[in-house]
């Protein structure tokens, strides 16, 4: 199946559709067979099959949403082997039986093959749909033409014209919707792939590859919006700059990404860390207390100063971390982690400094080092 499809919301939609007009074309067969005289077995057996399965595709698609595909493909696969079954066994009675003509005997099926063909170009990949169509042709509009070719009373009749038409250039014609289908694929698979690639260019930060200050300034404003408890840490290296004087700017983004890096592998997958600017970075951590911030402030440190970065022997950082607080703007609550993050560089640098806020407002409580310092 294409990639598309299984990203598109409105193949969703196509495939309820598909399966409740299935349903309600399988339903009306049955109906009418069980209406119409004389009662053939074989029509009394496929459509209500039929109809059971679609009805048990559609509520398997409406329970679980991600099978989209494997129900598509079922669905199809299963109306292709109804559209086989009438078709050899009336073909095969019509051989065998002396004065029965097929003509009479075959159900109105025949357009429900060039339905089945535009699905599969649909719903398969390339050269899938191309193989699948053909064997549904050969299968379903083979046997008929077969016999009609030898029966050339019975393909004169308006019935046997109307077969012939339908599954010789009605079926063939379909083939013009290959290129049209497989460039529609391509433009779409280009344009998802552009939109992936410039949502990445949007959120990233394209040094560090963590999400970028619009991300985190998102992230923020949607916790206090739904006025979810939320910890802040933001932290700054220390003495960058002597860093990029001593090793130059290279080394000094390659420390910039190891200290992303470490940072990302220490976070839960809830929570977020951003490039703020520069050499500053800055975390969300939502669902937690101002202790559990507290100790992951902690081992973000000693993660960025536990081991060197290529030539640089020690990189440490200085962090300030704050609870969100009712009635918080974005602006005070990262002022007051900011401010946080200031005491600790005055506290000597290399350490966690805390506050935990109560309310918009309310001052910071006095600064708390979590750890000795330098
Ligand atoms: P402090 O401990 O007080 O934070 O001192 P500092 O040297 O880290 O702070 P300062 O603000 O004086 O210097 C920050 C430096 O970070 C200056 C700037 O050139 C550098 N910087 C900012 N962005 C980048 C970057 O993307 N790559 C590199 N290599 N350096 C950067
Ligand atoms: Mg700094
Ligand atoms: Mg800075």
């Amino acid at each position: 199946m294409p990639r598309y499809v299984a990203n598109g919301r409105y193949f969703h939609t196509a495939v309820t559709t598909m399966l409740s007009l299935a349903l309600f074309a399988s339903a009306s067969a049955t109906l009418m067979n069980v209406l119409s005289a004389p009662h053939r077995p074989l029509d009394l057996i496929v459509p209500p099959v039929m109809c059971a399965l679609f009805a048990g595709l559609l509520i398997a698609l409406l329970r679980r949403p991600r099978w989209l595909l494997t129900i598509a493909r079922i669905a199809l696969l299963a109306s292709g082997a109804a559209l086989i079954m009438p078709t050899w066994f009336y073909t095969a009675q019509a051989i065998m039986t002396s004065g029965l003509q097929l003509v009479t005997t075959l159900p109105p099926i025949s357009a429900l093959l060039l339905v089945l063909i535009v699905m599969v170009m649909i719903f398969f990949p390339g050269r899938q749909a191309i193989g699948m169509a053909l064997l549904a042709w050969i299968l379903v509009g083979g046997p008929v033409l077969l016999y009609l070719f030898g029966h050339p009373g019975e393909m004169w009749t308006p019935r046997g014209r109307a077969l012939v038409m339908t599954y010789g250039p009605a079926a063939v014609m379909l083939v013009v919707l290959l290129p049209i289908l497989r460039g529609m694929s391509g433009t779409i698979e280009r344009l998802v792939s552009d939109r992936v690639w410039m949502e990445a260019l949007i959120n990233q930060d394209p040094l560090t590859g963590i999400h970028n200050r619009r991300v985190g300034e998102q992230i923020l404003r949607d916790c206090l919006t739904k006025q979810a408890g939320a910890g802040l840490i933001m932290f700054d290296l220390d003495r960058f700059k002597a860093i990029n004087d001593t090793y130059g700017h290279i080394i000094g983004d390659q420390v910039l990404t190891v200290v992303a890096d470490r940072c990302k592998q220490l976070l839960r997958a809830d929570a977020c860390v951003s490039r703020w600017g520069g050499e500053e970075f800055l975390a969300v951590i939502p669902g937690a207390d101002i202790t559990g911030v507290c100790r992951l402030a902690e081992r973000l440190r000693e993660a960025i100063a536990n081991a060197p970065i290529g030539p640089v022997p020690s990189v440490t950082a200085s962090f300030g971390v704050t609870m969100l607080a009712p009635g918080d703007t974005l602006a005070i609550a990262v002022e007051r982690a900011d401010r946080r993050l200031y005491e600790s560089k005055q506290r000597g640098r290399n350490c966690v400094v805390s506050s935990a806020a109560l309310s918009a407002g309310a001052q910071p409580t006095p600064a708390t080092p979590l750890d000795g310092g330098r």
